[in-house]
């Protein structure tokens, strides 16, 4: 079965299955390899600089990574066109004097 990733910003915080950080994927479905080093999977320090090694990223986490923030660029995508639908059919619908509020770049 393919693991599904999972959204992270929005969970409840006592989500029992968190995301894997380093590879997006649900805990139980990580696919990072064992640290060299410490032995653990999915520490995101173990990928940062440190003293004396850092860790490189495969291919596989490096697509999975691609796919899960895509993934977050659709849900705010979403959230995006229902906040414009919304402000459209809302008479009194506030918004902000700002343009810089409504930006058109990402
Ligand atoms: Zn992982
Ligand atoms: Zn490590």
């Amino acid at each position: 079965m393919v693991p599904s990733l999972i959204q992270r910003n929005d969970d409840p915080p006592d989500e029992p299955d968190p995301a894997c950080e380093v590879c997006c994927f649900e805990a139980g479905s990580c696919i990072c390899p064992p640290c060299e080093y410490c032995g653990e999977r999915g520490v995101l320090a173990c990928y940062e600089t440190k003293p004396g090694f850092r860790l490189s990223i495969t291919k596989a986490q490096a697509i999975a990574r691609i796919r899960y923030r895509a993934h977050l660029y659709r849900e705010a995508a979403e959230r995006e066109g229902q906040y414009a639908e919304w402000l459209d059919s809302t008479p009194g619908g506030e918004i902000s004097p700002h343009i810089e509020d409504y930006p058109t770049t990402i």
